[in-house]
């Protein structure tokens, strides 16, 4: 009888494990219907790195080295108020060639406000950018990749596509740099759009990642562009 139970524990165990690893799977290919991009359509091995929550006091620069020392471009989704506080790394970012989105003023989850809270939200980290690097922001990535109706109207009436992702890194949870670069060679396809963060409150392995993942991804033909270039390329 023992044997038995510990028999389905051990079942039991394993089937909980398995479930876990099935859902940290970073990827999905829904959402993309032309106002709402999780991914790009097309066959040219484009994909596009993002980076959200920041700017960072030392992440986002020690990211920008390595996409500079890699000669590659990526999309920043900054949140107004940390814009605001360092301004001098959005001109940065944007004199790196790299695009600049809107990640919302304070980082709310937008899923449940009126369409006039979103435009407020979305309006306030476009200031914030337009004041630091004198560019608008037009791409727009909901916190937490929540949103909703009120979320996609709002958008499209301030003249912005919203942007989710397909690849996730996780990196948020303090992953070492080789599970994050796991998580994008296993996974990536052409098209994608990659989830990386340059603002993690703790220890941040990202940079490491992507000094290791963007040269294999080179080697294996993948061109970076930005998420707007990216959006431009749909193959309809
Ligand atoms: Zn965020």
């Amino acid at each position: 009888m023992r044997r038995l139970l510990s028999f389905i524990l051990a079942g039991l165990i394993l089937l909980t494990l398995s479930a876990g690893v099935c859902s940290s799977v970073p990827f999905t290919r829904t959402d993309s219907d032309g106002e709402v991009f999780s991914w790009v359509n097309n066959d040219k091995k484009m994909i596009a790195l993002t980076f959200d929550d920041g700017p960072h006091p030392s992440y986002t620069e020690e990211i920008l080295d390595v996409l500079r020392e890699n000669g590659v471009r990526a999309t920043f989704f900054v949140i107004g108020e940390n814009a605001e506080k360092r301004t001098e790394l959005i001109k940065e970012i944007a004199d790196g060639g790299h695009e600049i989105g809107n990640h919302t003023f304070d980082h709310v989850t937008l899923r449940n406000k009126t369409e006039d809270e979103i435009e407020e939200e979305i309006l306030g980290a476009e200031k914030s950018v337009l004041d630091a690097a004198g560019l608008r922001t037009r791409v727009l990535r909901p916190p937490e990749g929540k949103y909703s109706e009120n979320v996609v109207k709002a958008a499209e009436k301030l003249g912005y596509s919203v942007v989710l992702w397909s690849v996730d890194t996780r990196d948020w949870a303090h992953r070492s740099a080789e599970s994050i670069t796991r998580a994008v060679l296993d996974n990536v396809t052409s098209g994608d759009i990659i989830l990386c963060h340059d603002f993690i409150s703790g220890e941040s392995h990202t940079a490491e990642a992507l000094s290791e993942l963007i040269p294999e991804l080179k080697r294996r033909g993948f061109a970076f562009v930005t998420v707007s270039e990216l959006i431009s390329q749909w193959d309809k």
